[in-house]
């Protein structure tokens, strides 16, 4: 028995060109054929093409390097014409006196299917990546669709706050929108900081209802806030309070500023015109000042509202058309 069939894988025996000298019974049981057959054989006689030319190009400019090669990855032709997957080893040295190289193989059928189980693992992991970008960009979808409808929500609901303030004859803000200013004002002012409250009350505005009907009476109510707007400046606030009613909130104004604005809209009003005829308003002023900070007081506009209205009450009964003061000056327009 030859000493190489002891060694437990097929080796190959060649000359320093690659032709074979001899085989061990292990390689010669997975090539095939007799050692005869392969004697003189140049090496690549059972390689399939592409190992063929991996070993031109690879492995012999290796081996004329080294003299060796570890671990290289080819495969080999079985005697069932099968192809099987090999590691090889290979050193050049002396053999019975000549050059020669031995080759030893490993079958790597275990490598080749744990390279299968990678390629298979890394295709599910395409997948799930792939999966997973998709479940994400329907996940972002959904959320901007939510965040859409948070938004037009929200949009609604200020949308209603608007609405809840609105007067919608005059799209003055209404006593609630009087109410917010005042308390926004008794949070933020400065202690001593004086404000005003006027009350407009159209004179004998039943007869314009009456007389002329009552979409004339719309008409004749939308143009008075419009000139209410115009005596305004930017801090104050006008509001229908009632039906031919308006109330202005001069925050920040004391008793001179209040009758300067008082005289302006008695002449702005006058503007406004039915039958060819001025309309003329009675008004009433509350002054007040911050006097404690003590947060939402709903007593403190009661109070300015009624003591309003006691002005309004004495202007309508002095004869109409002129401000009436809740202890303060009084006078004709
Ligand atoms: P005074 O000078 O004492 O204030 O007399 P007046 O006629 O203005 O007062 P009164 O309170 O008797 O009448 C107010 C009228 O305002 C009665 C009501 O029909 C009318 N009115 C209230 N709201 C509206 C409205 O939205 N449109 C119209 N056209 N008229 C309204
Ligand atoms: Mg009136
Ligand atoms: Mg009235």
């Amino acid at each position: 028995m030859d000493r190489l069939d002891l060694l437990p894988s097929p080796v190959l025996v060649t000359d320093a060109q690659g032709h074979i000298v001899t085989a061990n019974s292990d390689l010669l049981a997975l090539v095939g054929k007799d050692a005869e057959h392969w004697r003189g054989r140049y090496l690549d006689g059972f390689l399939p093409a592409p190992s063929r030319v991996f070993l031109q190009t690879h492995v012999w400019p290796l081996m004329l390097r080294h003299g060796y090669v570890k671990e290289i990855y080819l495969h080999l032709i079985n005697g069932a014409g099968e192809r099987v997957p090999v590691m090889v080893n290979a050193r050049r040295g002396q053999w019975d006196g000549q050059e020669c190289i031995v080759w030893v193989f490993f079958v790597a059928l275990e490598r080749s299917r744990f390279e299968a189980e990678l390629v298979e693992a890394r295709a599910r992991a395409q997948r799930l990546a792939a999966e997973l970008s998709q479940a994400n960009a329907e996940l972002q979808s959904v959320h901007q669709q939510l965040s859409q409808h948070a938004q037009s929500v929200e949009s609604q609901n200020r949308e209603l706050a608007t609405l809840s303030l609105t007067d919608p004859l005059t799209r003055l803000g209404n006593r609630r929108a009087l109410e917010r200013a005042v308390e926004q004002w008794q949070m933020q002012s400065e202690l001593g900081a004086p404000a005003a409250l006027m009350m407009v009350d159209v004179d004998h505005f039943k007869r314009v209802n009456d007389r002329y009907g009552h979409d004339e009476g719309d008409r004749v109510l939308q143009e008075l806030a419009r000139q209410l707007q115009a005596c305004k400046r930017s801090s104050d606030v006008v509001v229908r309070y009632g039906g031919e009613e308006f109330a202005l909130w001069l925050p920040g104004t004391g008793p001179d500023g209040a009758s300067a604005i008082a005289q302006r809209v008695h002449q702005l009003v006058r503007e406004v015109r039915v039958d060819n005829k001025p309309v003329t308003v009675s008004i009433g002023v509350s002054c007040a000042q911050q006097t404690l900070h003590q947060g939402r007081d709903m007593v403190f506009l009661t109070r300015l509202l009624h003591q309003a209205d006691l002005a309004l009450y004495r202007a309508k009964t002095a004869g109409r058309n002129r401000t009436m003061w809740h202890d303060g000056p009084t006078g004709l327009p």
